[in-house]
């Protein structure tokens, strides 16, 4: 298999080590002074399609989210519970001092900042919006306690003036899907009971929909 060039390398010794934190169980903390700009490590784990990660968990079912998964892109999901490495005990913070940084289906994490030996590690997890995210999601299921002075409060991906105004478009198409299903549902219901008895007048009200 021909090797697929990256632009940086992975270091010879991995530059942390995983123990507990203060922030959620496992973090992972640098054992020596770590570059701005070094590659720390690949987030390994079971490559899966999105069909197959939904199928194996269900968020809301579970109560939780995944922190296990990770979008490598539009088709592939890395499952780190499967075959995983260290780089899944890295912490999520809104103030990170690493990133990661996706290269050819590839997952890394990169310092963005100078780190100190004994610091955490931490990038932003920034989870995908669809759309249909609650308030209560936000800070309930995708809360986040990072404790930075710049907390968003949640995990989920920060919500810029384009991005929102695409989740509007989505919502909005999904209502009026919605809506035009029920306008359907409630005419073929209208039409049945009209064949049924065509003297009775129908006195049942359409629910108004969103
Ligand atoms: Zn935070």
């Amino acid at each position: 298999m021909a090797r697929r060039t990256v632009k940086k390398q992975l270091p010879l010794d991995q530059p942390f080590v995983v123990r507990k934190s203060r922030i959620a169980g496992k973090g992972a903390f640098a054992n020596r002074t770590i570059k701005k700009g070094e590659r720390l490590i690949e987030y390994l784990g079971e490559r899966l399609t999105h069909a197959q990660s939904d199928a194996r968990y269900d968020d809301h079912a579970g109560g939780a989210h995944h922190t296990f998964l990770f979008n490598a892109n539009p088709s592939t999901v890395i499952d780190a519970y499967v075959g995983g490495n260290d780089a899944r005990f890295i912490n999520h913070s809104c103030a990170p001092n690493c990133e990661s940084e996706i290269e050819r289906g590839r997952v890394f994490v990169d310092a963005i900042k100078q780190i100190r030996k004994g610091d955490e590690l931490f990038y932003d997890y920034a989870y995908g919006r669809d759309g249909t995210e609650t308030p209560e999601d936000e800070t309930g299921l995708y809360g986040c306690c990072c404790g930075s002075r710049n907390c968003r409060g949640s995990i989920l991906e920060e919500v810029t003036k384009a991005k929102k105004a695409r989740l509007e478009v989505g919502a909005r198409r999904r209502a009026d899907q919605e809506e035009r299903a029920a306008a359907r549902a409630a005419y073929t219901a209208k039409a049945k009971k009209k064949s049924k008895s065509k003297t009775k007048k129908n006195t049942t009200k359409t629910k108004k929909r969103r």
